[in-house]
């Protein structure tokens, strides 16, 4: 009989275009939850007001390259011309205490977690795409955050279209509306996961 561990803990891959609410989602269930929150790293400058270590571990490409020879990334991507990756110190210790653990990234870093032959990692992904309502919605959520230039908008907006064409990938997407419509069906969703878990180990 197949026997899943309940006591390892769940990995949340949450992907969506920059804009589609992504972000605040996972970012919310870890300070509501004991959820960690899995910090990145990356090659991109801090915006205003951003942290080392909390919103990001800010790393020049040296640095970054570095981390990439060591094996010491889960997954790495280039994402809008800067690099991206989640350290393994990130996840797979949390996961195997019990914690839950979530990833805010992208479809490629995605792609990369769901083919780890890693059986810890087989067990725990559940993998949320969050698509914003309409182009013309995430264009103006975009514009709205006030945070990057014309051209940064442009790239990210193009990159939007590209990653949407790739949702089927994921097995749940999550058509964004209000902020509080979101959390409460992504709080749904985990919470049905977390239970079917306990099922499967009985
Ligand atoms: P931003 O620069 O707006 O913070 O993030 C840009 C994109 O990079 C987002 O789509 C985000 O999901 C993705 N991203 C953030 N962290 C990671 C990561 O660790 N790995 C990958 N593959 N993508 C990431």
């Amino acid at each position: 009989m197949k026997r899943v561990n309940s006591r390892l803990g769940l990995l949340y891959l949450v992907s969506g275009p920059a804009g589609s609410g992504k972000t605040t989602l996972c970012r919310r269930l870890a300070a509501d939850s004991e959820a960690i929150y899995a910090t990145s790293a990356t090659t991109r400058a801090p915006r205003a007001g951003e942290k080392d270590g909390e919103d990001y571990f800010f790393m020049t490409k040296e640095t970054f390259l570095e981390h990439i020879h060591n094996s010491s990334f889960l997954e790495h991507a280039e994402v809008h011309g800067n690099y991206y990756g989640t350290l393994k110190s990130e996840v797979l210790e949390h996961l195997e205490s019990g914690k839950d653990v979530v990833m805010d990234i992208d479809v490629q870093g995605a792609a990369t977690v769901r083919d780890c032959a890693d059986p810890l990692l087989q067990a725990s992904i559940l993998d949320l795409f969050v698509m914003p309502p309409s182009e013309e919605e995430l264009y103006s959520r975009l514009v709205g955050r006030g945070t990057d230039s014309g051209e940064t908008i442009s790239l990210r907006m193009n990159n939007a279209l590209e990653e949407m064409k790739r949702c089927d990938e994921y097995t749940y997407c999550l058509v964004s509306g209000s902020k509080e419509d979101d959390y409460e069906q992504f709080l749904s969703l985990l919470k049905g996961q977390r239970l079917r878990r306990a099922l499967l180990s009985l």
